[in-house]
């Protein structure tokens, strides 16, 4: 047995996982994790900025029910992921930051780009952790791979010392550990279940609401029972949608307002009761929430709930599923004819026939909404859309439907703009098989606009709407505070009508700039046909700069389209 290198223990570990991408921007001292890492069946993919590494990788993550991988060169190349971490901390997805740093031996004597990392991600990851030596490379890499993916999913940050990756080891010292991962689903305690199933029997006007937390499991035919067998109405988070296809009958996302304040037993699965729903407020105070997270400490945070189940979502719900066997004949059939579907069944149609003006809008500058419905019906049912901005946001959540599981993505529970563009290159390259959208606002999409050239240098068809308003929400901060007499600078308001689509020109990809509402389908029609032959897409769609967002109120969440 020969010599092995700590970075190309790295890149086998990583192959061990069953990873088989990796995101990075080559440079010292991880640049030969990323050359080792085709040797073992890893594709690198060369990114243009680390926060997009992050993104993606968490992406491609949630899109593959894996652990994403992101490898960082040193200083300002791993403090340009901190937001990514921070992303997927927020949304509680598993993400593998492997970030370069100085040589052991030079600490403090002021080596290139030398930086205390791990106190950085420490409070933005599950565990963040310096590599001591080459020989445990294997353990601190199971180690990580199963801190980021088991019980609530998050980010771990390994720092490597660029000595411990120089390091060459004697293959046969390289102890490689086994049966490091339990995957076994916890389930929940019994008394706690028969308690929630009996209160969805009883319950006179039941929901669920699914969050993305169901990711990792994938009850889809537990959720769709659990609906289909109590008559029970659901709504989800942003990126809870798809489990459950949005088209099915239960669906009351268009009555969100309604149900959340009229229901009586409200079951919660992998979702947090935080910012996003109000923290629980907008339920009727004596509604009965049940609540099935995996994470303990998650149950109860900010309203009482009447029964807890800590475990995972697909076990609990099979467990109730169980309890509630041979109970429910004829409840389905009851709900149907009931005042509760009914009225929310009303309110869901009222609500989305008021949009329906706007989406067949033809005024010029185009509408959003019109934008988003040409959208909905030109790209099939299991498109995997990345939705960012925040008009774009907002109008997205009510006109694009998602059908299939994590198909549905979005700045979710933190609210980060830039995440469009990257997150779309890691589901195209997790799931190559179907259509990928990303549609961004002109603000989101300038973040990380580069990455275009990510995509085409990398062969990734996807096609990248621009939202183009010309600004964030079209100048709202000009328009709403004025600014003085004579001053000419613009704050929010951009250049106007920006040619995006330029860029996808200049990286060699298909380029569709749309002005008038009647030329959108046959631009997306074609930038769709353009990808199937293996080109990436940019329609740059210029729209309506003071769109009005049809929100219920001017809560953050509902502004953020929730
Ligand atoms: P959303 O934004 O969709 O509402 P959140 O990110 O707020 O979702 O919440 C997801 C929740 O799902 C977290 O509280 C997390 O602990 C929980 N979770 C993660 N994995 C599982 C699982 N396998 N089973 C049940 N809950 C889970």
């Amino acid at each position: 047995m020969g010599k092995i290198e700590g970075s190309e223990l790295v890149a086998q570990a990583i192959a061990k996982e069953g990873v088989d991408v990796l995101f990075g921007l080559p440079g010292g001292p991880i640049v030969e994790i990323m050359g080792f890492a085709p040797h073992h069946g890893v594709r690198p993919i060369g990114v243009r900025h680390e926060q997009a590494a992050a993104f993606s990788a968490t992406a491609w993550g949630f899109v593959q029910n894996k652990v994403g991988v992101c490898v960082l060169a040193a200083g300002p190349a791993v403090t340009n992921a901190v937001t990514g971490a921070h992303v997927a901390y927020d949304n509680c997805m598993p993400l593998l930051l492997l970030g370069g740093s100085g040589p052991q031996g030079g600490r403090y004597s002021g080596t290139f780009q030398e930086t205390e990392n791990v106190p950085m991600f420490t409070n933005i990851t599950k565990m963040a952790v310096q590599v001591d030596s080459a020989a445990r490379i294997p353990y601190f890499m199971a180690m990580a791979f199963r801190t980021a993916k088991s019980g609530r999913p998050g980010p771990v940050y390994l720092d490597f010392p660029s000595d411990v990756l120089q390091e060459q080891v004697d293959e046969d010292q390289v102890d490689w550990p086994t049966g490091t991962f339990s995957g076994a689903p916890p389930a929940g305690n019994p008394e706690s279940v028969k308690e929630a199933a009996e209160l969805l029997l009883n319950a006179e006007r039941p929901a669920m609401i699914i969050g993305k937390g169901v990711r990792w499991s994938e009850p889809t035919e537990e959720l769709a029972q659990m609906v289909e067998s109590l008559g029970m109405p659901f709504l989800t988070s942003p990126m809870g949608r798809g489990f459950i296809p949005d088209d099915h009958p239960m669906n009351m996302g268009s009555a969100r307002s309604s149900i959340m304040r009229d229901a009586d037993v409200i079951l919660v699965v992998g979702a947090r009761l935080n910012w996003m729903f109000d923290f629980g407020r907008r339920f009727a105070p004596d509604a009965k929430i049940i609540h099935i997270d995996i994470e303990p400490e998650e149950i109860g945070i900010n309203r009482a709930v009447e029964v807890g189940i800590v475990g995972d979502a697909k076990v609990a719900l099979q467990q109730i599923l169980a309890e509630i066997e041979g109970k429910t004949e004829g409840m389905a059939d009851k709900a149907e004819e009931g005042p509760w579907l009914n009225a929310l069944r009303e309110k869901a149609e009222t609500n989305a026939k008021s949009l329906e003006p706007l989406m067949a809008s033809d005024e010029s500058p185009i509408r959003t909404y019109r934008l988003l419905s040409e959208i909905q019906s030109v790209f099939p049912r299991e498109t995997i859309y990345t939705v960012d901005g925040q008009t774009t946001l907002a109008t997205g959540r009510q006109v694009l439907s998602s059908h299939t599981p994590a198909s549905r993505l979005n700045s979710a529970s933190n609210g980060c703009m830039g995440v469009g563009v990257p997150f779309a290159v890691g589901a195209k390259l997790a799931r190559p098989d179907v259509p990928v959208v990303s549609v961004n606002g002109d603000c989101a999409f300038g973040f990380n606009a580069m990455e275009l050239e990510t995509a085409v240098r990398h062969n990734l068809p996807i096609v990248f709407i621009v939202n183009n308003n010309s600004g964030i929400v079209g100048g709202n901060l000009e328009s709403r505070m004025g600014l003085p007499e004579g001053y000419e600078e613009r704050i929010a308001q951009f250049t106007p009508e920006i040619r995006y689509d330029k860029l996808i020109e200049a990286f060699g990809g298909h380029a569709e700039n749309v002005t008038d509402p009647d030329e959108i389908r046959p631009a997306l029609e074609r930038a769709y046909a353009a990808t199937l032959r293996g080109q990436v897409a940019c329609v740059n769609v210029i729209s309506e700069p003071m769109e009005t967002m049809v929100t219920s109120s001017n809560r953050a969440s509902a502004l953020m389209g929730y």
